[in-house]
């Protein structure tokens, strides 16, 4: 760790009034590493952590540069941010906003995103913007509706940037990247990075830096992760009996299904737990408003699919729980990354079957790291090859950490906790 402070980074002392308003004491890693270069208008690939500050890490050097620059009599839009999901384009607009309020030049900031009528965002976009946050369809809709030009951007930023520079978005990102003029700073922030994006990445950027900050970097203790031992059938209920004897308050839980996510969310509100789903074929209207009513704590549980995967931030979440195992470790990553959120501690329980055992030994092989099976009294599956409580096995590659991790794991109620000793804070 670093003394940096944010005006040690270059940051103005409005800026920095800012972070303290939002809370932020000191930059995080990828903040210290990421704001000087950017202020400087490089281009960069920034790796960090799920819940590591990626947000402001651009946020701040962006509106300072806007800042700085010349003012327009219309206002252009200068700084693009695109991300893959619309409840992420609000959250990031919302963290705009925020650090923004200070500013002495009042800048306005966009958020554009399917789902909802295109006109109120239209009408917004009436006089300009200077910053717009937005998922790519809802982008070119409006730029072939003339509501605005890109070709004043000044700085792009792909937020999961590895999500968005995978195929399934290739058709729409190529045709936004078109609309762009060619001389811009680009930025890339992702907390995994897989090779297969490194060449797409190498064609956007130019002389770029690259930072990574790892988590062994990182002030806060990590997730705890767990896996039970669990027949398919028996999840749903093995999931209340978990909420309800842990009295677990915060629970995101990811299936596989849009159908899975209906199913398992009116199984536990008929028994009692307030739960409801979240899926891609929802109302955005009805999307916006449970993740607002998880955000608030008036639902316990949130069932999803890995719509909700990326880049989501719920202060307080406790625990997330992979029902259905994710397809691949990057997703993985930040299914859990949903939790353990700035210096905050957090559990993942991941349920594990006969039929999926082969496939979670390739996530931990994939992360080299071995999470023991455990198995919940009147949950035992039938069958689990090789898989009884108590296999032991490497528990995590940070010894030190042990203790705050399993403070967490009772804080969750998934273990006794341990007699008092050092470290042993909740993090609460
Ligand atoms: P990431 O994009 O790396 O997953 P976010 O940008 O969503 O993480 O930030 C995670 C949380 O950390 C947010 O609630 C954010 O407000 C908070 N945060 C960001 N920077 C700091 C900081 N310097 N100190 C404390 N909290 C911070
Ligand atoms: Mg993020």
């Amino acid at each position: 760790m670093t003394d940096a402070t944010f005006e040690s980074l270059g940051l103005s002392a409005e800026l920095a009034g800012a972070c303290r308003k939002a809370g932020f004491s000191v930059p995080t890693p990828i903040q210290v590493q990421a704001i000087p270069p950017l202020l400087q208008g490089q281009d960069l690939l920034g790796l960090a952590p799920t819940g590591s500050g990626k947000t402001a890490a651009y946020a701040l050097p962006l509106l300072q540069r806007l800042v700085a620059g010349r003012q327009h009599a219309f206002r252009r839009v200068r700084v693009l941010v695109l991300v893959p999901t619309r409840e992420l384009a609000a959250q990031i607009g919302e963290a705009f906003r925020q650090l923004g309020e200070p500013l002495h030049r009042p800048l306005k900031v966009a958020v554009l995103f399917g789902g909802v009528s295109v006109n109120p965002q239209m009408m917004n976009l009436r006089g300009g913007a200077d910053v717009v946050v937005a998922t790519p369809g809802r982008l070119l809709d409006l730029m072939e509706r003339n509501a605005l030009r890109l070709d004043t951007v000044e700085a792009l930023v792909l937020d999961e940037a590895d999500r968005l520079l995978d195929l399934g978005f290739a058709e729409e990102r190529d045709r936004v990247l078109g609309a762009l003029p060619a001389r811009r700073q680009n930025l890339l922030f992702s907390a995994t990075f897989p090779p297969g994006v490194q060449a797409l990445a190498d064609a956007l950027l130019h002389d770029a830096a690259r930072v990574e900050a790892t988590a062994e970097e990182r002030a806060e203790p990590a997730i705890a992760q767990r896996t039970i031992a669990v027949d398919a059938p028996r999840r749903t209920e093995l999931l209340r009996h978990l909420v309800q004897q842990a009295g677990w308050r915060s629970v995101l839980v990811f299936v596989a299904t849009r159908h899975a996510t209906e199913h398992v969310a009116r199984k536990l509100s008929d028994r009692g737990v307030g739960a409801a789903a979240l899926h891609g074929e929802m109302s955005q209207g009805g999307r916006t408003a449970v993740l607002r009513d998880f955000k608030s704590g008036a639902l316990e549980v949130l069932v999803t699919t890995d719509l909700a995967a990326r880049g989501i931030d719920i202060p307080g979440l406790q625990v997330v729980v992979n029902y259905d195992l994710p397809r691949s470790a990057d997703d993985y990553v930040h299914r859990i990354g949903r939790t353990g959120r700035a210096g905050a501690s957090g559990v993942a329980v991941s349920f594990v079957s006969a039929a999926t055992e082969p496939h979670f030994r390739l996530i931990e092989k994939r992360h080299g790291m071995r999470v023991e099976r455990e198995q919940v009294a009147g949950f035992e599956p039938v069958a689990m090859p090789e898989a009884a409580a108590g296999t032991g096995g490497v528990k995590g590659k940070r010894p030190s950490k042990k203790d705050k991790l399993r403070a967490a794991e009772a804080a969750a109620g998934l273990r006794p906790p341990r007699p008092p000793g050092p470290a042993s804070s909740t993090g609460d």
